[in-house]
């Protein structure tokens, strides 16, 4: 024998009733002859209480009386035989009418008891059960409506009732016994006392009613049947990744649905625990699928929790002070007095030196809470031996659930970190003693980022989101975009990343997705968009949409965008740049950004400031942080100087070759940045300054190459113009160099704390003289690399490569 139960959706609709009889139909066909166990139709049960409140208030109610009709019969009229139309409109009429006399006694004396609200939500059950009793009667020869408040007996917690079981049992089973032949159709949720009045099991309570028949008549499995593929590992409403389990033990699915997994009502699992029924969690929309199992012999799973649940705005009340500490009888009196006054709590924490005690309720219960503690502890309260009570609303507890728990050390500090690195602060933590079970109180406005943050950190299997939110659409950004189109296949397949771009902005325009741009149209979207750009408004925006995982990501070259880093940091969000003039402005901020990223748990990478996509950065990070010390830095670190160098021989003139490589774009807009050794001094001071050298701008010495005519020129043009009229000069030099069988180089060191970039002749038997392209060269000569140094060398310019470094950066922020 099985009990199904069908929830609010599955009696919802003609098209879910007729699944149902599909489904039954199977059972039958397997010579299975279940009992059924029916909610409401979905909405009914809150349509119901909402008419009672209003009724209570003085607020009309007919409208929704009519809609709760209207659902209900045009179920009748769209599944039942003409014939049998009237007998069930009757049946139902009657219903109504006696609903509504209940609701005008209550609209009359403007008063609603947990007695009558009771009454009248049971409507739900009782109608919708007889209703599809009458529908199955048409393709079951046997089916039968059973009102359960007459088998299942509590006491008069209205609302809440406590159920008799033993009694209940004994009814259940002698009830089944006289109709061994039918096919029962039972009411959920709905009871009575011993008075005949009508009591309900709780919201949710129909799956309770599944387990009581189940344990009452030893049933062999319990079906709940609903809209899910199963127990999920996260609310699918608020974790899209959230996926169905195969297995829980009974433990685990009580604490899941303790803290919210609206799936199933806790108290089912006890009667099933008890006797060792498994409850199996089905989908009515998707039958074929095997959903999840609930059962005591699970077999073992090597995810370190089963899954995280969450209740969304709670309430919060603090105690503290000096009267609660080794005062054995506190926390009894203080909690019995709450149990006596039938508050609910839903989590307990209390600090380890005693001095303070946090509890969890529901909003509604909060205030009576703090009335009655108030009173019960006057005196401790006068004697200022307890602090005023502190109240804190809009809260959430977020809870990891898993029996392995137990087993795997870190649990809680992949929880934490998930959590610091998004920047959700953690108002009060409690760990079920048995371990299967680590509870923390967060503000709810941080609810959904945190379940996605922490889903992603624990189901590792599955794809991490990035939400990246981009600056600048130039060069570097439009490849980027390209890159991370025609990589995303193998990102999420090969390193479980799965980039969404969530906010684009250039100088004109700036456009948002919380669920991730197009990367076909972006260009379109951000053209369209009704927001012109603001970066103010662009950090607002990125910290209002709290998204997990984000990154910041400047592909500037705009000194703008680096006064808002910190802001970035502090929300805890990770940068990368491709922008030099943050890390290349003056020491205290190269410092304070460290810093800022460093106490709020997130990245700052900036790999391509130095050599575009080579590992430069990170190479030297790695050598500084295994305890290697940089002895001399020699580097060739402008791709577009070398270009020019690399270009500048025979006949070629040097006006030519700039501008040929500004046309190639390896230049900056104004190639003087570069000729300059500005580009230059930034990096140099960049790689100084990780090297652990407070150095400021004016302390790398430059050797200018460009003649002050070309220095003075006020526009691009002119500059050309210029250097022109400079060709001689540039001629002379190549000349000498080639003379003695030499090539220029701008060549960049450091070497004992002092950094120079000279222009160089330098001969064969230099390591820079082979040097092609726009090749960048480095070389770190260390404490153990002294003998040969350490060389980097490739391509260091270009947006193809400076792009990659950016992607790359992005990743490894994904990986951490
Ligand atoms: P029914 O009406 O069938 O009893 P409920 O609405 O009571 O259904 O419960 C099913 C809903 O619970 C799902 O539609 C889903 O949105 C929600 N839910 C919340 N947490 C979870 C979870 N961890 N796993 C599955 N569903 C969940
Ligand atoms: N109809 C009731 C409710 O909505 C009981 C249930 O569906 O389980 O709470
Ligand atoms: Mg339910």
């Amino acid at each position: 024998m099985k009990v199904l139960k069908f929830g609010g959706t599955s009696v919802g609709s003609v098209s879910s009733i007729k699944t149902l009889l599909e489904i039954l139909k199977s059972e039958q066909n397997q010579g299975n002859s279940p009992v059924v166990v029916l909610s409401a139709m979905s909405g009914v049960t809150n349509l119901l209480l909402s008419m009672a409140e209003n009724a209570a208030s003085g607020n009309e109610f007919t409208a929704q009386l009519a809609d709760l009709e209207k659902r209900h019969f045009d179920v009748v009229k769209a599944l039942l035989d003409i014939q049998n139309q009237n007998p069930a409109y009757t049946r139902l009429k009657i219903h109504f009418n006696q609903l509504e006399e209940l609701l005008q006694g209550v609209l009359t004396l403007r008063e609603l008891t947990p007695k009558t609200r009771d009454q009248i939500v049971s409507y739900g059950e009782r109608c919708s059960t007889l209703m599809i009793s009458k529908i199955a009667a048409q393709h079951f020869k046997n089916a039968l409506f059973v009102d359960a408040s007459e088998l299942i007996k509590t006491d008069s917690a209205f609302g809440n009732a406590k159920v008799n079981i033993e009694l209940t049992e004994l009814l259940i089973k002698s009830f089944q016994q006289e109709n061994s032949d039918k096919l029962l159709f039972v009411t959920g949720f709905i009871a009575g006392n011993d008075a005949g009045q009508i009591t309900t099991l709780g919201r949710g309570g129909s799956d309770y009613t599944a387990a009581i028949f189940g344990s009452a008549l030893n049933a062999e499995e319990i079906q709940i049947w609903t809209d899910v593929n199963g127990m999920m590992t996260a609310d699918p409403r608020m974790v899209k990744k959230a996926f169905p389990l195969e297995e829980l033990s009974y433990t685990e699915a009580m604490e899941l649905s303790y803290f919210g997994a609206k799936v199933i009502y806790p108290p089912t699992m006890i009667p099933a625990f008890l006797k060792k029924i498994p409850i199996v969690i089905k989908n009515t929309f998707e039958p074929a699928f095997a959903g999840t199992v609930i059962r005591h012999d699970c077999k073992a799973s090597n995810l370190p929790i089963k899954g995280i649940s969450s209740i969304n705005n709670i309430s919060i009340l603090s105690l503290e002070g000096s009267g609660m500490v080794g005062k054995s009888g506190f926390s009894g009196r203080l909690f019995s007095l709450l149990a006596r006054e039938q508050i609910n709590i839903i989590l307990i924490t209390q600090s380890s030196s005693e001095h303070s005690i946090t509890f969890a309720v529901q909003p509604h219960d909060i205030e009576k809470a703090k009335l009655l503690i108030e009173q019960e502890f006057e005196l401790e309260l006068l004697a200022n031996k307890l602090e005023p009570l502190v109240v804190e609303q809009g809260q959430a507890i977020l809870a990891i659930v898993g029996e392995n728990m137990k087993q795997t050390p870190g649990v809680s500090g992949k929880l934490f970190h998930a959590l610091g690195r998004n920047g959700v602060n953690v108002r009060a933590i409690a760990q079920g003693s048995s371990e299967y079970n680590i509870s923390v109180i967060i503000s709810a406005t941080d609810l959904s980022k945190a379940l996605n943050a922490v889903h992603d950190a624990f189901f590792i299997e599955l794809t991490k989101t990035l939400h990246a939110f981009c600056l600048g659409t130039g060069n570097i950004g439009k490849t980027l975009f390209k890159q991370l189109q025609a990589n995303s296949d193998f990102l999420q397949k090969n390193n479980g990343i799965q980039v969404k771009i969530a906010g684009i902005s250039n100088t004109r325009k700036m456009v948002f997705n919380s669920d991730g741009l197009s990367l076909d149209n972006w260009e379109e979207e951000l053209q369209g968009s009704m927001q012109t750009a603001d970066l103010q408004e662009f950090i607002n925006k990125m910290k209002e949409m709290n998204l997990p995982n984000c990154v910041f990501i400047d592909n500037t070259a705009s000194p703008k965008p680096i006064a808002f880093y910190e802001q970035v940091f502090k929300a805890n969000i990770s940068v990368v740049t491709c922008n030099k003039i943050g890390n290349s402005a003056s020491y205290s901020q190269y410092k304070n950004f460290r810093d800022t990223a460093r106490r709020h748990g997130v990245d700052f990478f900036y790999e391509t400031n130095v050599g575009a996509g080579l590992p430069i950065i990170r190479t030297l990070k790695d050598l500084m942080s295994s305890g290697d010390r940089v002895q001399r830095i020699e580097a060739i670190l402008s791709g577009t100087i070398s270009y020019i160098f690399n270009h500048f021989k025979g006949d070629a003139n040097f006006h030519d070759v700039v501008k040929e490589a500004q046309e190639k774009g390896y230049t900056e807009p104004d190639p003087r940045d570069d000729l300059s050794g500005k580009d230059f001094m930034r990096k140099m001071l960049i790689l100084a300054r990780d090297a652990g050298y407070e150095m400021e701008e004016a302390d790398v010495e430059i050797e200018n190459m460009l003649p002050q005519a070309c220095l003075d020129a006020q526009t691009v043009e002119e500059f050309y113009a210029a250097l022109k009229a400079e060709d001689a000069y540039f001629a002379n030099l190549k000349d000498k160099a080639q003379a003695d069988k030499k090539v220029l180089r701008y060549i960049g060191k450091l070497e004992n704390g002092k950094a120079s970039i000279t222009l160089q002749s330098v001969d064969e038997s230099h390591p820079f003289y082979m040097l092609s392209g726009s090749d960048n060269i480095i070389s770190f000569t260390t404490d153990r690399y002294k003998e040969r140094p350490l060389v980097v060398k490739g391509p260091g310019a270009g947006a193809e490569v400076t792009a990659a470094g950016v992607f790359a950066d992005l990743i490894n922020i994904g990986a951490n």
